[in-house]
């Protein structure tokens, strides 16, 4: 009687238990996840399922073999997004070279394979040539050297990590100085007093946001003093009424009272990139040669490999943070320096904008990118039947991104996309949904692709997905 008149607590009975929806999947199911899991979700889904039995009810009664199937549904469901919450290859139609949330540099070819190789056992400090130990990241050392003009090198986890590895080496429990105008966050958290704070050096601050002059260094220098810092403001600009010294004035004022100079330069830009636009990011070897004793900068912005902080400059400074146990702690591991010396090596061979996905992409003129595009419309057009997609191609603006080059803003051709029966939002969730994903960008209500950070071995997959979007519907 009670069943009738009680769809609720009917449907209650026949919730199946945790142990009915486990025997009701196949092995191969239960074995995507492993058994430990699979039964943690199937906890998780008979509890959600029965709580909300319990508030709302439900209008009528159902089956056994529907509650069944509904859980059997949820869990496949909890599956999916757990495998789509890992990591995974997804393809950057967004435009921004150096994407954060997508990894930042994608590596090139060689870099893969190297990746690949060293993921087995690997020499990586093991001497081929002696049969005994060798020196971690040897050769990686050598290319910086030799790419930078600098007397010694060292690699390690990022450069925060870098940064936190100078300051606490050369002036820990003394004082640094630092201009206001470079107190900057980068992003992800890194912000330079922080930084400062953290090494246990006692940040000194002088001049002002826009101007800095030497005599405000001068007027700063104590007993104290351990140690001068530049950084490098990477992700945006002063502009109009500023002034700061040249690193060369640094420099002479450094050595002058004694104390090193250490710059933080961010990107890693290892030869002059100002005929691809890109302005006011500092050359390595110009900082060296001008006489910093140590300068730090990322492995994955514009250099273009794996996350790294590297760190260049004189032999003996670069030795003491070698020798300092944080560095044990910082310390790069193999699959990374199997990157950066693959990396490095095309940077040392002259074929940097050839080989490295994030140079050739920044190299990478419109008229190319417009080719691209008008080739992309035209095999669309030929597949497709019906106007249910149009493609239109727009003139636009890409992006360094990675807090490099705020002023950077390579012209180029967007496809911006079209659906009879969808929204902007559909569409772009139906090409993240699609494999790989496509990750596209949403401006004035229309999808627009940037196939300048679009590898071209993927333009067919970015294909297939838009015909897809024809059959959505
Ligand atoms: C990006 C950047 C950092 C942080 O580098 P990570 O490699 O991301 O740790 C530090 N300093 C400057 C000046 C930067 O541009």
């Amino acid at each position: 009687m009670t069943n009738q008149s009680n769809p609720d607590s009917s449907n209650l009975r026949a919730l199946p238990s945790v142990d009915q929806l486990l025997k009701s999947l196949s092995a191969e199911q239960t074995a995507t996840v492993g058994a430990a899991r699979s039964a943690s979700f199937a906890r998780q889904i008979i509890d959600d399922m029965r709580k909300e039995l319990q508030a709302n009810g439900s209008p009528q009664s159902m089956t056994r073999d529907q509650l069944l199937s509904e859980a059997q549904s949820r869990w496949l469901k909890v599956c999916e997004s757990d495998r789509r919450s890992g990591l995974q290859r997804v393809i950057n139609a967004t435009g921004v070279i150096l994407h954060t949330n997508l990894g930042r540099a994608p590596l090139s070819e060689a870099a893969r394979r190297a990746v690949v190789e060293a993921a087995e056992y690997c020499t990586l400090e093991y001497d081929l040539n002696t049969g005994s130990r060798g020196k971690r990241g040897a050769r990686v050392e050598d290319l910086l050297k030799q790419l930078t003009g600098a007397e010694d090198a060292l690699v390690v986890n990022n450069c925060a990590s870098a940064a936190l590895l100078v300051l606490t080496a050369l002036a820990h429990n003394g004082e640094t100085i630092v201009s206001r105008g470079e107190l900057v966050e980068i992003g992800g958290d890194f912000r330079v007093p922080d930084v400062l704070a953290n090494s246990g050096t006692t940040m000194v601050e002088v001049g002002t946001t826009n101007r800095t002059r030497l005599d405000d260094y001068r007027r700063a220098l104590t007993n104290a003093t351990r140690l001068v810092m530049r950084i490098h403001p990477s992700n945006y600009r002063i502009i109009g009424f500023t002034a700061a010294p040249t690193i060369d004035e640094l420099v002479s004022f450094a050595h002058e009272a004694g104390l090193p100079l250490y710059e933080d330069a961010g990107s890693g830009v290892l030869t002059d990139l100002t005929e691809f636009g890109l302005e006011g990011e500092p050359v390595i070897r110009e900082s060296i040669s001008a006489g910093a004793d140590v300068v730090s900068f990322s492995g994955d912005k514009l250099l273009g490999s794996a996350q790294a902080g590297l760190l260049v400059g004189s032999r003996e400074i670069i030795e003491k943070l070698r020798r300092h146990s944080l560095y044990r702690a910082l310390r790069a591991d193999k699959l990374c320096l199997a990157a950066l010396e693959a990396t490095l090596d095309a940077h040392a061979r002259g074929a940097a904008t050839a080989e490295i996905p994030a140079l050739r992409m920044l190299a990478t003129p419109a008229d190319e990118i417009r080719s691209r595009a008008e080739q992309m419309a035209r095999k669309l057009q030929s597949t497709i039947e019906g106007e249910v997609l149009s493609l239109e191609l727009l003139n636009g603006e890409s992006a360094v991104g990675g807090g490099s080059g705020p002023n950077t803003h390579p012209a180029t051709v967007l496809i911006s996309l079209k659906h009879q029966q969808m929204s902007a939002a559909q569409i772009e969730n139906q090409l993240r949904q699609s494999s790989p994903p496509i990750i596209a960008r949403i401006a004035a209500d229309r999808v627009l692709l940037d196939l300048r950070t679009v590898l071209p071995e993927d333009e067919n997959h970015l294909l297939q997905a838009l015909i897809e979007l024809t059959r959505a519907v």
